[in-house]
């Protein structure tokens, strides 16, 4: 929409498609389920494939209604270009894929989504250091750089103990040591933070989560900023030094990995994701001031021994969060007193399901140590932070009363 970069972020998102002529004047950008695309002139096949011209060869690089979602994300970000996923691990294991080479190091929260953490040993088993810290304090980051350091990758607001990375420090330092910063901005999503603001060479997004929104259809994205000088990043293959130097990190990311490694969104999937980013504002907004609501009330239970929120006066990155958000999130965590059972309170609840997932439309709620970071183990578990008896809710947009009724009540039992 340049001609209207004032619009808002909704507006934005819903108009965006018809920014370009479609059919019968369609609102939405078509569902394109053809897997080949064909050329009058066999000239123009082979300039699209020799990188001359633009247009679709084959569906597993790239589709219109996929380029359209892409499209919509990379102006959620404020972003100059993004590229589609499965599955929002699939665009975090291409990135490792396609940008980190053997003797690299790689610098990661510790405080991370546990399959991503899972993956990091792969990536580790595979000849790249992987250095964990404490990203709360970008004086962890500073003290482990090397001059193999290629990326340091952190995510906003940590799951499940909501530890928020010093991100406008760690931007600096790695503005100033040129080394690529990677934000996983699925907590928080393009519609409460926009990593660019803070130095972010790359974005993810897990389209799973807050954008598609419903719990319906799995996605993700890496979204290049524009801010990163690709020229000077080692690991670009000379094949995509021949692209203009804004170009060649993304280029890469596409032959190596969606191209090479396959794990395509669907057009389908990219329209339902789509149809669900156009009320992520509405969504949020819900969802963030019942998370509020919901871990106020908790912290003010003499049952509850704990509630970990960025939205509260005691979590320990308040401030930061106030500064950098536009609101809290939709997830929280929390610890009953000792003596009650977390599967008896967690039985009690009639809305809130007992079921994984993140940044749906329905409060999920679920026992940490004994699921999602069960395979991790308990030593790594405490090192993360993560209680036997710790609790993670994702709010969703539930009637507020309601919502605070099925706890209470689940309490008083
Ligand atoms: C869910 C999640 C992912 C993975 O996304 P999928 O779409 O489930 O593959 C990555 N990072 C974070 C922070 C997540 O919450």
């Amino acid at each position: 929409m340049s001609d209207h970069a004032s619009y808002g972020f909704t507006t934005t998102i819903l108009h965006n498609d018809r920014q370009q002529a479609i059919e019968h004047g369609s609102p939405h950008k078509p569902v394109h389920t053809s897997v080949t695309f064909g050329y009058k002139d066999a000239r123009d096949l082979a300039a699209v494939f020799q990188g001359k011209q633009s247009g679709y060869r084959y569906g597993r690089q790239g589709n219109p209604t996929v380029s359209a979602l892409e499209d919509k994300i990379s102006k959620m970000e404020g972003g100059a270009a993004s590229i589609c996923f499965a599955t929002g691990m699939a665009a975090i294991g291409a990135l490792f894929q396609a940008l980190l080479r053997e003797g690299d190091q790689i610098i990661s929260s510790a405080f991370l989504f546990g399959n991503t953490s899972s993956l990091l040993q792969t990536v580790a088993s595979q000849g790249v250091a992987v250095a964990y810290v404490d990203a709360t304090d970008v004086a962890n980051v500073e003290a482990v750089i090397t001059p193999a350091t290629r990326m340091v990758f952190v995510e906003t607001i940590a799951n499940p103990r909501t530890q928020i990375a010093d991100l406008k420090k760690i931007g600096s330092l790695c503005r100033e040591r040129g080394i690529l910063f990677v934000v996983d901005n699925t907590m928080t999503s393009p519609y409460l933070f926009q990593p660019k603001k803070v130095g972010a060479g790359l974005v993810i997004n897990s389209l799973t989560k807050s954008i598609a929104g419903h719990g319906n259809v799995l996605g993700g994205a890496i979204t290049d900023t524009g801010l990163f000088d690709w020229a000077a990043y080692p690991n670009i293959a000379d094949n995509f030094r021949k692209q203009a130097s804004p170009q060649q990190g993304m280029a890469q990311i596409r032959a190596k990995a969606l191209r090479d490694f396959g794990a395509s969104l669907a057009p389908d999937a990219a329209h339902q994701i789509a149809v669900g980013a156009e009320t992520i504002a509405l969504r949020l907004e819900r969802e963030c001031a019942n998370a509020l609501a919901l871990a106020k009330m908790l912290e003010a239970d003499p049952r509850v021994a704990v509630v970990h929120y960025p939205g509260l006066a005691t979590h320990p990155q308040h401030a930061l969060a106030t500064e950098l958000f536009r609101a809290y999130g939709a997830l929280f965590s929390f610890e009953l007193r000792a003596d009650i059972d977390c599967f008896d309170f967690l039985n009690r609840l009639k809305l809130a399901i007992n079921a994984t997932h993140l940044g749906d439309t329905r409060t999920l709620i679920i026992p940490v140590a004994h699921t999602i970071f069960f395979e991790m183990g308990a030593e790594r578990r405490a090192a993360m932070g993560i209680a036997d008896s710790l609790i993670r809710v994702s709010v969703g947009i539930e009637d507020t009363q309601d919502l605070l009724q099925d706890f209470s009540a689940a309490l008083s039992a």
